[in-house]
C-alpha cells in the first residue's frame, strides 16, 4: 500500500487544481496561523500589535500567493511563447517543462503535435517539389532552385548550361506497349539522368516525357559532353519489351547569359530541341543566336501554347 504522505505528494504533483488550491489556502490562512501562534506564545491580544501583525501577515500571504502562482503559471508562459515563435518563424522551440500536472501534459502534447506537424510538413514539402514517378524534382522545384543557381552563377561570373531532353516518339511506346511500359521508360530515364549527373546538377521532369537539367559551373562544350553521355546511355538501355535503341531522346542545349531567368533558358533550349527533332531525333542541338528573341517576338503575335517549339511540333 502506498503511504498517505506519498499519495498526497503525488496528488499535489499531478493536479494543478490542488496546487492552486494549496497556494490560495496557505496564503489566505497565513494571517490566521500567525495570529494563533502569537496567542499561543502568550502575548496579550492588544489591538495595535495585533492589527500590525495581521497586516504584515496579510502582506506576507499575498506575496507567497503571487510568487507561487507565478511559479505555477511559468510553464504556461513558456508554452505560449514557444507557440508564438513557432507560428512566426516555423522554428520549433525546445521546452524544458518537467511537470507532471495538467500543464506538463499540455506541454508534452503540444510538443508532440508540433513534431508531428513538422514531419508532415517536410513530407508535404517534399511531395510538392517531387515528381512521384521518377523521384526527380518537378517544375516547381526547378523554378525555385533555378533562381538561386542563376543568381549565384551571375554573381560569381560562372558559366551555367541548360539541357532539355524529350523522349522520341514516346506516344508510340504508350500506344504500342501500354501506358505501364511508358511509365517504366520514364522511370528508367529518370534513373539514367540521376546517375549521369554530378551532385550539384539539378534535374527535373518538367512535362510528360520532358526533362530539364541545369548544369552549374558548366560550359556549353562540357554540357554537350554530358548530354552525349546521357543520349548514348538512353539509346543503349533496354526496357523490356522494347528493343534496344527504341528509348532515345532529343536534346536542346543553351547557356545562361546575364539577366536570364528560367523561362528564357527553357525557351532557347526548347528551340534547339525542336531542331534536334527536325534533324531526325536522338541528337543534341545547341541554341543559336537569336533563338530567344525570335520566340519572344512570335510569342507576342501568337498564343503562348503555339509559340512553344515543343507544342509547335503538333501544328506542323
Ligand atoms: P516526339 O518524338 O516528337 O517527341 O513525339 P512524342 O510521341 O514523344 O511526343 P508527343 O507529345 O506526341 O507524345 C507525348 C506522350 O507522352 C503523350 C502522352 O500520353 C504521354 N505521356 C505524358 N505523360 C505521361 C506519363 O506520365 N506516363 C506515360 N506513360 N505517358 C505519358
Ligand atoms: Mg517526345
Ligand atoms: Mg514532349
Amino acid at each position: 500500500m502506498i503511504p498517505m504522505s506519498s499519495r498526497l505528494t503525488q496528488m499535489v504533483q499531478t493536479s494543478l487544481t490542488i496546487k492552486v488550491f494549496a497556494i490560495c489556502f496557505v496564503s489566505v490562512h497565513v494571517p490566521l496561523l500567525v495570529f494563533i501562534a502569537f496567542l499561543a506564545a502568550g502575548y496579550a491580544a492588544k489591538p495595535e500589535p495585533v492589527l500590525l501583525l495581521l497586516l504584515a501577515a496579510t502582506v506576507a500571504g499575498t506575496t507567497i500567493c503571487l510568487l507561487s502562482l507565478w511559479w505555477v503559471i511559468r510553464p504556461l508562459r513558456q508554452l505560449a511563447h514557444a507557440i508564438k515563435i513557432y507560428r512566426a518563424n516555423g522554428t520549433p522551440v525546445r521546452m524544458q517543462i518537467d511537470r507532471k500536472d495538467e500543464i506538463g501534459l499540455l506541454a508534452s502534447t503540444v510538443t508532440a503535435m508540433v513534431a508531428e506537424t513538422e514531419t508532415l510538413m517536410t513530407k508535404l514539402r517534399h511531395q510538392a517539389m517531387t515528381d512521384l514517378l521518377t523521384g526527380l524534382g518537378n517544375r516547381r522545384w526547378l523554378n525555385e532552385r533555378a533562381a538561386e543557381e542563376l543568381a549565384r552563377a551571375e554573381r560569381l561570373g560562372e558559366p551555367l548550361s541548360v539541357l532539355v531532353l524529350d523522349l522520341d516518339r514516346f506516344k508510340g511506346i504508350n500506344d504500342g506497349h501500354g501506358h505501364e511500359t511508358g511509365d517504366r521508360v520514364l522511370v528508367a530515364t529518370g534513373e539514367i539522368v540521376r546517375t549521369c549527373l554530378r551532385p550539384y546538377d539539378l534535374a527535373a521532369r518538367i512535362g510528360g516525357e520532358e526533362f530539364c537539367i541545369m548544369l552549374p559551373r558548366t560550359s556549353l562544350d562540357e554540357a554537350e559532353a554530358i548530354g552525349e553521355r546521357l543520349r548514348t546511355t538512353l539509346a543503349t538501355t533496354t526496357v523490356p519489351p522494347l528493343r534496344q535503341g527504341r528509348m532515345t531522346a532529343s536534346f536542346g542545349l543553351c547557356a545562361a547569359g546575364p539577366g536570364d531567368r528560367l523561362p528564357d533558358l527553357l525557351l532557347r533550349a526548347d528551340f534547339a530541341l525542336y531542331e534536334a527533332k527536325r534533324d531526325g531525333r536522338n541528337c543534341i542541338r545547341r541554341a543559336q543566336e537569336g533563338h530567344g528573341e525570335e520566340a519572344m517576338t512570335s510569342a507576342k503575335r501568337v498564343p503562348v501554347k503555339a509559340a512553344s517549339p515543343i507544342n509547335g511540333k503538333h501544328i506542323l
